[in-house]
């Protein structure tokens, strides 16, 4: 930040005589405090989310455009938008043109500055028409005279200059007068609230900035404001809306942006230190030979990676604050022998541990993998889903009501209230991008602050995990398995079906197995379950016909199936009796069959990016060389575009980035859906350097001040109060 720009723009203060007048209004103070805003207005408003005075005041433009300059009339030719200096020489007279109403009002067309060192040709000011349209008021409303500022179109017929007129201000604007056309300078645009139009908006902006004596200043602590450069928060804000120049603009986009954060981060701050109370009684410290062991059973060596994540769960569990920890890392990364760690600590420390995912298929996965893992040390997992006989699971709730140390594997119906854990020390939640904030909750007051890991695939840009994963530790895996190579992807149109169905047969013939994902139905129409059911048997006869006969084995399997006979049909395919699965996107996250080496998903165009990412990620999990084609029917040329960057990467992070500049990061995130403040101007994508700078300054300011006692960190604690933190629950 450049301190001069800012500290050398001079304040503005409310400017003109009537406005000093009219009645204060605070920033809290409703938006029928303003002039010219009734009960409809308001209601208007209201439907654009904007409620109060600093509603209208943090309703910012989403962009500038540039006002042209001005122009000199001996430049422009017919049909050309100018923008002229212009003095009124008589009275206006009003005509009908068809059934429109026509005003013309005489006048000159003036050189661009009065004092321009360029006169017009012969210092003559050149006689112009302005005409309006269906203002007939227009006719009497200049006083001959009157200098004006127009911008409009050009209508040169022979010796005669017309302007049809666009819009219009005086050249000397009466300060009570509305906002100026910015000649020359950057023209707010802000989103259009239906029923108010742009000047309107303005006029109102401006009356507020005017009226509004206290601003919230101190939302952003005075030394803090210093420190970083920033312009006061009234500069910032007349600047957003009427900007000097694109300079300042930029400025004073800074300090509003990191004021956003800093409350962002703030919240987030102060949620970590709500859960890092010391408590006793969850510290897991394993001796070194416990963690040799673990490593030592293992069926490979772990990556550097892995290795690494190893120690920093480590070092949570044995701290004296329970862990509070998100694990990231791309598919196939290997997350899941680190959770399995975790889970060991607790019951080798003997206390209970339980692991969460979202699907029942990939709960019955990693139900298998524990007890693989587990098997050599001695401890037998449990399994707990919904659909799971009631004798079963009766019997499985026994075990954790009874104390004992367990380890179990489940799906939200490890939520139930009829779930009880007696010591519930470590709670591992599997692609956590699956769950709600609701049910993360449910499962972490299950225990008395039990350590908490959760685990993504979903790669984020590092800014939306700063964002959305603010008060966690963060572990990064970012390294795969030797060997792994990447998948090898085509994009193909529908009519190249066939040579779908040659890699498939291709693939089966070389001994390994292959995945067939079945669109995303649209609504209305059949379940996902129909329509995959319907693929299987057109598939069949397909592949029967294309392999002359011999058909490859091929097995169905989705969300509605019965457990027992999905699980079949997992089983099947594990043991390579069936070659080809026919799938719903339940095979999406996590399930694991190191043989199956390609895939094809039809109407790949109905997915996103990062989740077709997760599919293939199904094929690379060997060192074989894994293919996946997407089929798409789409022609329109920015889906096409979208899907092409699954041929050119397979590095995680560049694709969520991609997903996230064309989806906006308003839907991948939802700050208020995870009670967090919302933000107007920062851009999280491209404002990290801000980010990173709020964060430290957040967890200083907490560090120094940590329910924001001090007086001027007043406004930032009734703005965090403000902010309703309904779900920050869990973490108390
Ligand atoms: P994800 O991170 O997607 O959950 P998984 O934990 O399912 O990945 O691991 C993917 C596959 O890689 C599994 O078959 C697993 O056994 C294997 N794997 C994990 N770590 C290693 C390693 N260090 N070396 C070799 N294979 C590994
Ligand atoms: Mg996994």
């Amino acid at each position: 930040m450049r301190r001069d720009t800012t500290r050398s723009h001079k304040t503005k203060q409310p400017r003109s005589k009537k406005a000093a007048r009219a009645a204060e209004v605070s920033w809290a103070a409703p938006i029928t405090a303003l002039k010219g805003v009734g009960p409809a207005r308001a209601d208007t408003f209201a439907a654009a989310g904007i409620n109060s005075i600093g509603d209208l005041l943090t309703y910012y433009p989403y962009r500038y455009k540039d006002r042209p300059r001005l122009h000199r009339i001996d430049e422009l030719t017919d049909g050309q938008e100018a923008c002229l200096r212009v003095r009124v020489t008589g009275k206006g007279s009003n005509f009908y043109r068809g059934r429109m109403r026509m005003t013309q009002v005489p006048a000159v067309a003036m050189a661009p500055q009065q004092d321009s060192a360029l006169p017009l040709e012969d210092a003559a000011e050149p006689r112009i028409t302005l005409r309006w349209f269906n203002q007939p008021y227009r006719a009497e409303q200049f006083e001959p005279g009157t200098e004006l500022v127009i911008v409009g179109r050009m209508r040169l017929r022979g010796e005669k200059t017309a302007v049809v007129v666009q819009e219009c201000e005086r050249a000397n604007p009466d300060p009570t007068g509305s906002p100026g056309l910015g000649i020359g300078k950057l023209v707010p645009v802000y989103s259009k609230i239906e029923g108010i139009s742009p000047t309107l908006l303005r006029k109102l902006i401006r009356q507020a900035l005017d009226t509004c004596q206290e601003l919230p200043e101190a939302l952003v602590p005075p030394e803090l404001a210093s420190d970083r450069g920033l312009m006061s928060l009234r500069d910032a804000l007349w600047q957003t809306h009427f900007p000097d120049s694109g300079e300042v603009q930029e400025a004073a986009r800074k300090r509003l942006v990191y004021q956003e954060l800093l409350l962002l981060q703030l919240e987030l701050a102060r949620r970590q230190r709500a859960v890092k109370v010391p408590t006793t009684g969850v510290g897991l410290a394993l001796e070194e030979s416990a963690r040799d062991e673990y490593v030592g059973a293992l069926p490979f060596e772990l990556t550097a990676a892995q290795k690494r994540v190893l120690e920093e769960i480590s070092a949570d569990l044995a701290g004296p604050e329970p862990a509070h920890r998100l694990v990231h890392g791309d598919v196939g990364s290997g997350k899941t022998v680190v959770a399995a760690w975790a889970l060991y600590c607790a019951v080798r420390a003997g206390k209970q541990a339980a692991m969460m995912a979202p699907t029942e298929l990939l709960a019955e996965q990693h139900y298998r993998t524990f007890c693989a893992l587990l098997a050599p040390l001695e401890v037998q997992p449990l399994l707990l889903t919904g659909s799971l006989p009631e004798p079963t699971k009766a019997q499985v709730r026994e075990h954790l009501a009874g104390g004992e140390p367990v380890v179990v594997v489940g799906t939200h119906a490890l939520f139930q209230p009829a779930v009880q854990f007696s010591d519930l020390a470590v709670a591992v939640i599997d692609e956590q991008h699956r769950f709600g904030l609701q049910q993360r909750m449910a499962l972490a007051e299950k225990g008395l602050r039990p350590n908490v890991i959760v685990m993504s695939a979903t790669p984020i840009p590092r800014t939306l995990a700063l964002t959305l994963y603010g008060d966690f530790d963060i572990s990064v895996i970012d390294e795969l398995p030797p060997g792994r190579r990447p998948v090898q992807t085509r994009l193909l149109p529908d009519r190249k079906r066939k040579t779908a169905l040659k890699l498939l047969v291709e693939q089966v013939a070389a001994g390994h197995q292959a995945y067939v994902v079945c669109p995303l139905v649209a609504e209305g129409k059949k379940t996902d379950a129909e329509a995959a059911t319907q693929m299987y048997e057109s598939l069949q006869a397909e592949l029967a016909a294309f392999a002359g006969g011999e058909a490859a084995a091929l097995g169905l399997v989705h969300g509605q199936m019965r457990a027992q006979q999905r699980e079949d049909v997992m089983a099947q395919f594990r043991a390579g009796e069936i070659q080809i699965l026919v799938s719903t996107t339940v095979v999406e996250v996590g399930v694991d069959v190191p043989n199956a080496t390609a895939m094809v998903v039809f109407n790949a165009e109905r997915f996103g990016l990062a989740q077709l990412h997760q599919l293939r990620g199904r094929v690379a999990r060997s060192g074989a060389q894994a293919h996946c084609v997407l089929l798409t029917a789409s022609k329109t040329p920015e889906v096409i575009d979208r899907l092409r960057v699954l041929e050119e990467t397979s590095d995680g992070f560049k694709i969520a980035e991609e997903d996230l500049k064309r989806r906006g990061p308003g839907e991948m995130v939802g700050l208020a859906q995870h009670g967090l403040p919302d933000v107007h101007m920062a851009a999280l994508l491209t404002d990290t350097p801000t980010l990173v700078v709020a964060r430290e300054d957040a967890r200083s300011l907490l560090e120094a001040d940590p329910s924001l006692d001090a007086p001027e960190h007043r406004l930032l604690r009734r703005a965090l109060q403000a902010q309703q933190p309904t779900d920050i629950k869990w973490t108390v």
